[in-house]
């Protein structure tokens, strides 16, 4: 029933964005960050932007992390709810795909690069913080692996880091604009898997009903904003979206 009342939402829509958080790639092995006992703050507390810059050992900590999750990362492949929201923007329904994840799986399960826009960055490469060069992981990993040796950039000196916002470091102002943009033109807001406590997630679905859009929450457990939706659906991703857009 609810299931029916999401796909007509979606089939009466012309432009919707739909935002994901961590919740939609569970499904793909790659645990979120706040559910309970999967959650991965309940094993790391997270590195903040300041302590990565300012201390070694921080750096080294970090470049650990990533080397010990990427097993994880680069076996995940695209879900069934990844698939439902690629088909959705195949059909021309959805515009535009925000994402807090930096794991890439939009875009391996088909969404074309220019229509996924990463508030988070992405974790499957790095950049250097000073000139902003782009630098791939793999000779990163086998220094790093070798004797720990840190990253330095080439061109200016720098600290290289994996291309991903961390907490205390300022948001990309051209993914910011982009999203604010596409929140402000859809006609429908699908939030698919993310808590909704960390802004600017926290933000977009206020931003997309004052502009008459219509607002959809598909996440496992409530969240604050759920009062605000048209429709809350408290289930499980895959299946859900699944269902919603009909795939085999
Ligand atoms: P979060 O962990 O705060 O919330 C995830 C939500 O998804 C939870 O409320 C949970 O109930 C729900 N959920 C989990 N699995 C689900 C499923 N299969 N079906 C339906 N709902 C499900 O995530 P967030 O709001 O995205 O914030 C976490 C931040 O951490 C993100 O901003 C992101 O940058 C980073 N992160 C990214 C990844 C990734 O790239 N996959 C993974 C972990 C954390």
């Amino acid at each position: 029933m609810s299931i029916d009342h999401l796909r007509n939402l979606l089939a009466g829509a012309k432009r919707a964005v739909v935002f994901t958080g961590a919740g939609i790639s569970t499904e793909s092995g790659i645990p979120d960050f706040r559910s309970p006992g999967s959650g991965l703050w309940t094993k790391y507390k997270p590195i903040y932007f300041d302590d990565f810059v300012n201390s070694e050992d921080m750096r080294r900590e970090s470049w650990r992390r990533k080397f010990a999750m990427e097993g994880v990362l680069e076996s995940a492949r695209p879900n069934r709810g990844h698939l439902a929201i690629a088909q959705l923007v195949r059909r021309g329904l959805v515009s535009h795909v925000i994402t807090q994840n930096i794991d890439n799986l939009h875009q391996d399960s088909g969404v074309p690069d220019e229509q996924v826009i990463e508030l988070h960055g992405n974790n499957s490469y790095a950049r250097c913080l000073g000139c902003h060069e782009r630098y791939e992981i793999d000779p990163i990993r086998v220094a790093f692996l070798r004797d720990e040796t840190l990253p330095v950039c080439d061109q200016c000196g720098g600290m290289i880091k994996t291309a991903t916002i961390s907490f205390g470091q300022g948001m990309p102002e051209h993914e910011m604009r982009r999203a604010q943009e596409a929140v402000l033109a859809c006609d429908l807001l699908l939030v698919a898997g993310s808590s909704l406590v960390v802004f600017p997630a926290a933000g977009f679905p206020a931003m997309a009903k004052q502009n008459g859009a219509k607002l959809v929450i598909v996440n496992r457990e409530p969240t604050d904003l759920d009062d605000m939706a048209d429709l809350v659906l408290n289930a499980e991703l895959g299946p859900t979206l699944g269902a919603a857009v009909g795939l085999n």
